[in-house]
């Protein structure tokens, strides 16, 4: 596994696209400049890494695309040291994305099998990320509470214990299932009070809940 200047050289040919699409936050295009979205996809998708689209992983789930990435971190407004919690660590390249910008990050993965190839992927590449296996409904009450959290798979409604582990004037940013698609929304917690904002339609895979049986 390795960078190479061509890599290097598609990352800033998509970095000035997204800044084209509309992406402003500085620090949010320098973590996307860094980080080898090559090495978060299987070996055969590659080629593709750095095409704004999202792409299969393991267990017929996705990497979202880069804009959407972006565009979710941007909404969280990262300031350094902060702690983010993330929903559905996936290939993990949100969550190095998150890193890069200098939080301290925990992320959360239903599936084992991504879950395990996250952890190692992430280990190699030097991304201090705490990984947890199970399910990001219930947030991660140990480490709470969180400045910022960050949910990558849609659904009709907040769980309530990720609200519940928000810091005060804290972000949650999240894509809320209507019909066929998903809003993407952004919740700051107020004395007390959720306050929320409508931040335009993505496609997301759906959060799902543990089988039970
Ligand atoms: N952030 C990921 C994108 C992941 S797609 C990346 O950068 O690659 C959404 C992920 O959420 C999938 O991996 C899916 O398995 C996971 N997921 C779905 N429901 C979940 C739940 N209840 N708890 C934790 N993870 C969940």
């Amino acid at each position: 596994m390795e960078d190479t200047p061509r890599h290097q050289g598609l990352r800033r040919r998509l970095v000035q696209h997204l800044s084209a699409k509309g992406i402003q936050d500085k620090r949010v295009l320098k973590a996307m400049e860094a980080v080898p979205r090559h090495l978060f996809v299987e070996p055969t998708l590659r080629e593709h890494a750095y095409e704004d689209r999202a792409l299969p992983i393991a267990e017929g789930q996705t990497i979202s695309q880069p804009y959407t990435v972006a565009y979710q971190t941007e909404l969280l407004a990262i300031e350094p040291g902060q702690k983010v919690l993330e929903i559905g660590t996936g290939s993990g390249y949100q969550a190095a994305i998150l890193c890069e910008m200098g939080a301290e990050v925990y992320s959360v993965e239903l599936e084992r099998n991504l879950y395990e190839q996250a952890k190692k992927r992430l280990e190699k590449l030097g991304y201090a990320v705490r990984l947890r296996w199970g399910d990001g409904q219930f947030g991660w009450p140990t480490y709470a509470p969180f400045d910022r959290i960050l949910l990558t798979a849609g659904t009709e409604k907040i769980p309530p214990a990720l609200f519940e582990q928000l810091a005060e004037g804290g972000l949650l940013v999240a894509p809320v299932t209507k019909g066929f698609h998903e809003v993407m929304m952004r919740f700051r917690k107020s004395k007390g009070a959720i306050i929320a904002e409508e931040k335009g339609y993505f496609r997301f895979v759906p959060l799902r809940r543990f089988e039970r049986g």
